[in-house]
């Protein structure tokens, strides 16, 4: 993915400007989310090391393979293209590019093995995680990323519709992970992310990974899935009830259709995001189903499916203007059922706007 409609300079400015608040250096930046952010190039995830060599003051070096530099494109202004040939040794060039510097800041999906290979070569450097600098820069979307945020949620709640018109009975777990994966992609992702089908008791298990239990009368099902467009993602989850729902799956429900609202209304400037939290989590516990919401409410969204903020109890960061994450309750019964809401919602000044429209009922399929 390369984006061409971001401003990379003021974004290669506003870490310098973190940079110096952290009293960094250098910025090192290798496989990840971070550096498609900055510079707008996202590098493969291979044993050869591409590497952004981001000084707080002077060039940026974007250190390559140079059988890979045509990927690059122009990115004028904002960094030189230095390509390494399959005979060199990249760290010892990585190193002499970065001079000595006193401290690094090095992105955190960094290999290992790339992070011992400069720490080698570059023995005066204090080397930290660069986690806490990202944040700062990646936590609040500007709106061309909401823009791409929206058009990925549209997407998404476009399948959600086909889903309704979908016969469940007699697909696999698999199968249909596969048909919810193709339309992801018919209707507007770069490419299907993922798709967790979990089905009756399986529901119960958040992360579920698709399986070869064929779906039947009586089932929740769970469907939780998004893709990219243009590099943002997207995720939303709906519960499926293939034929009339048991009636205590139904109870359950619309306590957790509550619970949704509730902390959708809750979220707003300046509140702080485990409130977020405990609005949907309590509205499960009065409702006697505490134990069976076994995760935290949300995940901030962008480049990654999962970053901060973490709508999770502790985290008492307030949340701003053009956050981004997911509100996303669930209340798994083990042996018997599991079920969850799931929208992207930004922060404005009015409050949450949902990203996710489409129906947050129980969809009942055949
Ligand atoms: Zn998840
Ligand atoms: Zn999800
Ligand atoms: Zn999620």
């Amino acid at each position: 993915m390369t984006q061409t409609q971001f401003d990379f300079a003021g974004r290669v400015a506003r870490a310098r400007s973190a940079m110096e608040a952290h009293d960094a250096d250098v910025l090192l930046l290798s496989f990840g989310a971070d550096l498609p952010y900055v510079i707008g190039y996202d590098s493969m995830d291979t044993e050869r090391i591409t590497l952004l060599i981001l000084p707080v003051a002077g060039e940026a070096t974007l250190l390559i393979p140079r059988f890979e530099a045509p990927r690059v494109g122009l990115h004028p202004g904002v960094f030189t293209v230095l390509p390494w040939d399959e005979t060199d040794d990249p760290m010892a060039m990585a190193a002499d590019v970065a001079g000595s510097p006193a401290s690094a800041l090095v992105g955190d999906r960094m290999r290992s093995s790339f992070l011992l290979g400069l720490q080698e070569r570059m023995p005066g450097t204090a080397f930290s995680v660069a986690t806490g600098l990202m944040k700062e820069l990646r936590i609040r979307k500007d709106p061309g990323e909401i823009t791409l945020l929206r058009a990925a949620a549209e997407a998404v709640d476009r399948v959600v519709v086909r889903l309704d018109a979908t016969r469940f009975s007699g697909l696999t777990e698999t199968e249909l992970s596969r048909v919810v994966g193709a339309m992801t992609i018919e209707e507007g992702c770069d490419v299907a992310a993922f798709a967790i089908i979990a089905s009756g008791p399986n529901g119960a298990s958040p992360h579920h990974h698709p399986g070869e239990r064929l779906i039947e009368r009586g089932d929740m099902v769970v469907v939780d899935f998004g893709g990219p467009v243009g590099g943002y993602q997207s995720d939303t989850t709906r519960t499926f009830c293939v034929g009339d729902p048991d009636p205590r799956a139904a109870e359950a429900f619309t306590v957790l259709h509550e619970a949704h609202q509730a902390a959708v209304a809750a979220a707003a400037p300046g509140v702080a995001a485990e409130s977020v939290d405990r609005a949907a989590r309590r509205v499960i516990t009065e409702a006697g189903w505490g134990e069976y919401f076994i995760h935290r409410t949300g995940h901030g969204i962008g480049l990654e499916v999962h970053e901060h903020p973490y709508i999770v109890e502790g985290n008492s960061e307030p949340l701003d203007v053009g956050m981004a994450f997911s509100i996303e309750p669930g209340i798994y019964v083990p042996g018997e059922f599991g079920m969850r809401i799931e929208d992207i919602v930004v922060v404005t000044a009015e409050g949450a706007d949902r990203l996710n429209r489409s129906e947050r009922n129980l969809h009942v399929v055949e």
